[in-house]
C-alpha cells in the first residue's frame, strides 16, 4: 500500500519544485511560461474577504476574475455542455448570474476543447463575457463513463454514447480546461462513491494529491485559477489531511470535493461544516455540486462561499419551481386557473411576465418554453436568495436569517418525508 509522505516533506518538495522551475526558465520556453503563469496568476485573481458573521461562520466577500467581480457567496448555474440548458445567454443574464459552469467532460468529448480554443475559448464560443468554471471532469470520467482503467498516470474510459476509448491524465485534463479557456478551472482528481471504505478513500485522496502537484506543473495560463480540491470521503482523519496538503498549494482558491455522492443530508452537513474551516481563510471556498435552498443555507453557515448545482434547470424540466415555502409544482391542478406569479413579488422574467395558470398550460401542451420560463425562475430564485444571505452576512444578522428561512423549508421538507412515510405504509397494507 502507498505510504503518504509527511505534510512538511510534501511542502519542502512544491517549494523544491518551484525552485527548479526558476532555475529551468531561461533555458525552456515552456518552463518560462510555466513559470510566469504560476508568478502571475494574482495579478488577475483577487479575493477580498468583506466580512465574517460573527454568531456563525458565514462570509462575504469578491471575487475578482478576469471576466469580471464575483459577489460572494454566490450559486453558479450550470451549463454543461455549454449552454444552461434551454436558456439563451440574454436569458441567462437577465436571472442576474455572476459566473456559469461548463463540464469539461462532455465539452472535450462533444463539442472538442481545440474547436472551442480556436472560436476564442468558452467565452467566444458560447459569447459569454462573464467569468466561466469549469471541472476537470474527473468527476464524471468516474461516474459516467464505462471501463475505467485508473493507473497512476491517469484514467482510460469508454465514452458511453458511441463506446470510443478515451484516456485522461491530470496533464491532459489542464491541456482541455485551458483549451477551454474558464477563468476557474479545477484539479483533476479522483472522486470516491458513496459508500466507501477506508483504504479505498485514502488511496483516491492520496492519488489526488499526486495529480494536484501533476496539475499545477502542467498549468501554464496566468489568467487561469487552478482550484485544489479536498478528498477524504466521509472520514475525518482523511478530510483534514487532505485539507492541510492541498493548503500547502499557494492557489487563488479551494473546493471541496466527493460531496453530493448519494450521502445523507445529514452526513454532507457534518462534512461541509468539518471541512470547510480546514481552509485558508483569506481564500474563496467552493462546494461542489450542492445547491438546494437549505443546503445553501448550511453551507454559508460553515463558510462556503461558491455552489453550483444543476437543480434549478433540472426540476424546471420536470415541472418543478423553488418557493419561499420549499418546492412546487406547475404541473398540479390547483394551478389551473391561478392567475399569480410563480412567487409573488419575485423580479425574474417568469414571474414579471406570467400567471401560474399559462406556464401550467404551457407545460400540459409540452411547449419548451414553459422549461425556460421555470428554469428562468429557478435559477434567479436561487440567486436572490444568495444575494440575501450575503446582506444578512453584511449586517451581521445571518444567524437570524438562517434561523427565519430554514424553518419555512424544513418544514416543507418534514411533510414530503411524512407523506413517504404514509406512502410507504399503504404499500406494507397492500403487500405492493
Ligand atoms: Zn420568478
Amino acid at each position: 500500500m502507498f505510504t503518504p509522505l509527511p505534510l512538511e516533506y510534501k511542502a519542502n518538495q512544491r517549494r523544491m519544485s518551484c525552485v527548479s522551475l526558476y532555475t529551468e526558465q531561461s533555458e525552456v520556453e515552456g518552463a518560462r511560461r510555466a513559470g510566469e503563469g504560476k508568478m502571475n496568476e494574482k495579478d488577475y485573481f483577487n479575493y477580498e474577504l468583506q466580512h465574517i458573521d460573527s454568531k456563525t461562520g458565514a462570509r462575504a466577500g469578491v471575487l475578482t476574475t478576469p471576466h469580471g467581480k464575483i459577489e460572494t457567496p454566490i450559486f453558479m448555474p450550470v451549463g454543461t455542455n455549454s449552454a444552461v440548458k434551454s436558456l439563451t445567454g440574454d436569458q441567462i443574464k437577465s436571472t442576474g448570474a455572476q459566473i456559469i459552469l461548463g463540464n469539461s467532460y462532455h465539452l472535450y468529448l462533444r463539442a472538442g476543447d481545440k474547436r472551442i480554443r480556436d472560436f476564442g475559448g468558452i467565452h467566444g464560443w458560447m459569447n459569454w463575457d462573464k467569468p466561466v468554471l469549469t471541472d476537470s471532469g474527473g468527476f464524471q470520467v468516474f461516474s459516467l463513463g464505462h471501463l475505467n482503467k485508473i493507473t497512476e498516470d491517469g484514467v482510460e474510459f469508454q465514452d458511453p454514447k458511441n463506446g470510443e476509448r478515451h484516456y485522461i491524465s491530470p496533464e491532459i485534463s489542464m491541456e482541455i480546461q485551458q483549451n477551454i479557456g474558464a477563468d476557474i478551472i479545477m484539479a483533476f482528481d479522483q472522486c470516491a462513491p458513496y459508500p466507501c471504505d477506508y483504504d479505498f478513500a485514502k488511496s483516491a485522496m492520496e492519488r489526488t494529491h499526486r495529480w494536484l502537484e501533476r496539475c499545477f506543473k502542467a498549468k501554464t495560463n496566468p489568467k487561469q485559477a487552478l482550484f485544489p480540491i479536498v478528498q477524504g470521503a466521509f472520514f475525518e482523519d482523511l478530510r483534514t489531511e487532505s485539507a492541510k496538503v492541498i493548503s500547502t498549494f499557494d492557489a487563488v482558491g479551494y473546493a471541496i470535493g466527493g460531496v453530493s455522492v448519494g450521502e445523507p443530508k445529514d452526513v454532507q452537513k457534518h462534512f461541509t461544516e468539518f471541512t470547510a474551516p480546514l481552509l485558508p481563510q483569506n481564500k474563496p471556498r467552493y462546494l461542489m455540486g450542492v445547491g438546494t435552498p437549505e443546503d445553501l443555507l448550511d453551507g454559508i453557515k460553515a463558510g462556503i462561499d461558491m455552489f453550483d448545482c444543476v437543480l434549478p434547470t433540472r426540476n424546471a424540466r420536470h415541472g418543478s419551481f423553488f418557493t419561499w415555502n420549499g418546492k412546487s409544482n406547475i404541473k398540479n391542478k390547483k394551478y389551473e386557473d391561478d392567475s399569480l406569479p410563480l412567487v409573488e413579488n419575485c423580479d425574474c422574467y417568469a414571474c414579471k411576465n406570467h400567471s401560474r395558470a399559462y406556464i401550467r398550460h404551457l407545460w400540459k401542451c409540452q411547449e419548451a418554453t414553459a422549461s425556460t420560463l421555470l428554469s428562468i425562475h429557478n435559477i434567479r430564485f436561487l440567486l436572490n436568495f444568495v444575494h440575501l444571505c450575503r446582506e444578512a452576512i453584511l449586517e451581521d444578522r445571518f444567524e437570524e436569517f438562517y434561523n427565519e428561512h430554514y424553518k419555512n423549508l424544513e418544514a416543507i421538507q418534514l411533510f414530503h418525508h411524512y407523506r413517504q412515510i404514509k406512502r410507504l405504509d399503504c404499500h406494507a397494507l397492500t403487500g405492493s
